[in-house]
């Protein structure tokens, strides 16, 4: 088990409004690996199902068919209940916008998950003080989001996604909504945090020069994932 991919997508389907003579058929059998400690791009316009493939990986959806397996592990079939604490425990997830509680500051924001999985409140803080820092926004900790500038945010984001230490890290755009600079600088940021912890990433971008700073590129096309 433990040299198993970190995910492991194998002839996964997914069409919305299923039978419906409306039906839009998103993935078509798409077969992906991600190995430890691998960063993967994935490459495809808008509406390609990019985000249909992140969210099935990451366990916010289920597939039509095939298997998804998550550090070797079969989702497949799970309950509800299961695939929220595999979902809670293993992966972590970074989108376009942050999508931070705007009431809550910067450290609380990487806490409350936390709590959500049952570590201590000190413990919780002290370890979002360290990922903060490892972001160069240590001294941001206390201010809540409205008070941050959009790389900053989506620091914090990634800190968030860090926070219950996942193997897998699955990322929509993360730098999408920034300006080129920034999105530069904090992409090598998100990159670094990455190799530091050893995690696996899949890593959605339209961007190729981001795409080729990763170990591998893969582009999802007519509803398979294709190499590069
Ligand atoms: P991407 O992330 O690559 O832009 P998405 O995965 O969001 O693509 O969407 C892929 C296709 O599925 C698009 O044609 C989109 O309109 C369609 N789609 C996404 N979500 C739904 C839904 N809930 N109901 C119907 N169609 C959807």
């Amino acid at each position: 088990m433990s040299d198993a991919p970190a995910l492991s997508l194998v002839g996964v389907e997914k069409a919305y409004n299923h039978g419906a003579p409306n039906e839009v058929a998103v993935l078509r059998g798409a077969d992906l690996d991600v190995a430890q400690g691998e960063v993967v791009a994935l490459v495809a316009p808008s509406g390609a199902g990019k985000s249909t493939l992140l969210h099935i990986a990451g366990l916010l959806d289920v597939a039509d068919a095939g298997s998804v397996r998550v550090s070797g592990h079969e989702t497949t079939g799970l309950s509800d209940r299961r695939r929220t604490m595999m979902r809670r425990r293993d992966v972590g997830f970074v989108y376009q916008f942050h999508h931070l509680l705007p009431e809550f500051t910067a450290r609380e924001n990487i806490v409350l998950p936390q709590l959500a999985n049952g570590v201590a409140g000190v413990e919780a803080e002290a370890r979002a003080d360290g990922l903060l820092s490892s972001v160069g926004v240590g001294q941001r900790a206390g201010h809540r989001p409205a008070a941050m500038s959009g790389g900053e945010q989506q620091r914090v984001a990634f800190c968030r996604a860090l926070a219950n230490s996942p193997r897998l890290l699955l990322a929509d755009e993360p730098t999408g909504n920034l300006d080129p600079a920034t999105s530069d600088q904090v992409f090598d940021m998100l990159l670094q945090l990455v190799r530091d912890t050893g995690l696996s990433a899949l890593i959605a971008t339209h961007n190729l020069g981001l795409a080729a700073r990763m170990d591998r590129q893969v582009r999802l096309e007519d509803g398979v994932v294709r190499a590069m």
